[in-house]
Order: structure tokens, then sequence, then C-alpha cells
């Protein structure tokens, strides 16, 4: 298929075309950047909407709900379930979850998952490029759901506009997932599995935590702590009311065009450092680089001297000089 018609196809919502394009882009194939910027235009309406949190919180399960409440409310949707831990992909994990399987048969339910494999730009910047895919391809919500809540998960679901953070009565592990920086990406906080008690304390911790947040309290975004079971449904019908509450509020006072810019400006940063990296490797030769490095070790040359070299050497003309 030729990527105009690929991208024609995807356009108008042919699903084959749309899962080429994804296998693309998991592969770093060398065409994806020109799929993916004649899709850039067609994108921007979808609400997407990030799910982290320990493994084993639920967050598989809820997804699952939501998406079924979702479809209630005639909203067509893609889940991008996103596994930074793991070389394999295809689905096996996460994608093919038996409890998706019945969401898998619906045309307006696209699930696809993801691993590490073959990204030269990282799974976070893989991520991102297929939600560009699926907001052109026209769908309501895009769900990124993240294995675990690590660093690299944190980094993957950053790219949402509206971060679900999911825990479960009886902190233990969160408490450290939110000290490693999760606390601060949250837009609405789930205790999940409410059928288990303490959730009631829980959501009173997290409370705690949120209100000694000082810069938080200055947004207008007041985080919501939602009790859910994603065993029986409740509380989901809630959750998605949250979401497309956060999404308002994110319109109004004018975050969602800054959030954007955010992104778009890290999107380019990333980008440029990947192709300086990629320049780098075929400028520098493997004996340049021990040449520089056993003259640095050996102190005939200092470090800022031969770092200018190499910027010289990978056109960057005026690089600034060892003395400045
Ligand atoms: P994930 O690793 O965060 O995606 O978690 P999963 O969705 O795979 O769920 C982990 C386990 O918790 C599974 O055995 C689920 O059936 C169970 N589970 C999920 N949600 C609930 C809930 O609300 N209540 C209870 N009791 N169990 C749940």
């Amino acid at each position: 298929m030729a990527n105009t018609d690929l991208v024609a196809r995807l356009l108008g919502g042919d699903r084959r075309a749309l899962a080429r394009v994804v296998t693309l882009i998991e592969n770093g194939a060398p065409e994806t950047r020109t799929i993916l910027a004649e899709l850039h235009a067609h994108g921007g309406r979808a609400h997407i909407v990030g799910f982290t949190g320990s493994p084993g919180a639920g967050k598989s399960t809820l997804v699952t709900q939501l998406a079924r409440e979702l479809r209630k409310r005639n909203l067509r949707l893609a889940v991008v379930a996103v596994d930074p831990t793991s070389p394999f992909t295809g689905g096996a994990i996460l994608g093919d979850r038996i409890r998706m399987q019945e969401l898998a048969g619906d045309p307006n339910v696209f699930i696809r998952s993801m691993a590490s494999r073959g990204n030269l730009g990282g799974l976070a910047a893989a991520t991102r490029d297929v939600v560009r895919a699926l907001d052109a391809a026209g769908f309501d919500l895009v769900i990124i759901e993240t294995v675990g809540a690590g660093q690299a998960e944190v980094e993957i679901v950053r790219a949402a506009q509206t971060v679900v953070v999911v825990t479960v009565p009886g902190m233990g592990d969160d408490i450290q997932a939110i000290k490693a920086g999760i606390l601060e990406i949250a837009d609405i906080f789930v205790v999940n599995k409410a059928d288990r008690p303490g959730a009631d304390q829980t959501v009173a911790e997290l409370r705690m935590l949120l209100s000694l947040d000082a810069q938080r309290n200055e947004r207008a975004w007041r985080v919501p702590i939602l009790k859910t079971s994603a065993a029986t449904g409740e509380g989901v019908p809630e959750l998605a009311d949250k979401l497309a509450a956060h999404l308002a509020s994110l319109k109004e006072t004018g975050q969602l065009a800054s959030r954007s810019g955010r992104q778009a400006r890290s999107e380019m940063l990333a980008l440029l450092h990947q192709a300086l990296l990629e320049r780098i490797a075929v400028t520098i030769s493997a004996e340049e680089w021990n040449r520089l490095i056993d003259e640095v070790v050996e102190r005939e040359k200092d470090p800022y001297t031969a770092a200018a070299e190499l910027a010289r050497r990978v056109g960057l003309a005026d690089a600034a000089p060892a003395e400045a």
C-alpha cells in the first residue's frame, strides 16, 4: 500500500490501514515520519487520557469498564496499553487480555499494546506517534494505559491531556509511587478496589497529600479523588463524567492550549536531540572517539576543547569555544 493511500484510508476510518500504520510506528519504519507529518493536520480532536498506577491496582480492569461506559455514551475510543518493561510486542501481555476481548470485536473500539521493541526514539516517542495516528483516525478518546508507575510510565502518560492515577486501599507501595513524581502529574485520583476495606482512609490520606501541594492549590482544577470498583463497575460513570469535566476545565482556562504548546516544544526538542545523536553517530567514528577519549584521559586535551571540536565536526559551526 502506498503511503498516501494508507493515509487516506486511515482518515477514512479503515481499521486495517490504522493497524498497519501503528505497526510501522512500532517497528520504527523510516516512512512513518512522512505518514505522521500528513496525519498531524487531521488531529487535535481526541481527548487523550493517561492511566498510571502500581501493577495490580486494577488499571486494565478499570479501563475495560470505562470503555464500556464510554460506548454507552456513544463515544468511539482507542486504548494503547504500554509496557516499558517488556521487550515483546504484539499484544500477548496486555491487548489480548481476556476481559478486553469483548471490546476488541467492537468496530468503535481499537485496542493495541506496545512494548519497547525497535523504537529508536524510545517508547514514549513511539506512543506519542501512535496517539497521533489514533487522533487523526477520529476517535473521541485515546486512552494510554501503562503497566506500572515508574519513571518511564510517568514520561509516557505526560503526553496525555488528562492523567488518571489509580491506587488501591492501604496505599503502602503507592506512597512510594506518589513520591516518584506521580502526585504532580495526577489530574484525577482513583481509589480502585473500593469494595475492599480502607478505601475511605486512602481517600483521606490522598486528600491530605494533595493539600500540601501549594502550587496545585492555586490551580483552577481541584483534583478529584474518586472511589471505584472495577470489579462491579461502581464509580465508573462518575469517572467518565470527571474526564469530560477535566477536559472542559482545560479548555475554559486556556490550559489545553498551553499544555499543547509545552508538548509541541518538548516533542520538537526530543526530535532535535535524536537528529543530533544520529548525526554524531554517522559523523564521528569509533576511532575518533577513542582518540579524543584517550587525549582527555591523558590530559593532553581538555573536554571543553574536545567537545567544541566535535560540535564543529557535526556542523555546529559556531559552537562555543573552550574559553567561553
Ligand atoms: P493492572 O495491573 O493495574 O492492570 O491490574 P488488573 O486490571 O490486571 O487487576 C489486577 C487484579 O485486581 C485482577 O485480578 C482484577 O480482577 C482485580 N481487580 C481489579 N479491580 C478490582 C476491584 O475493583 N475490586 C477487586 N476486589 N478486585 C479488582
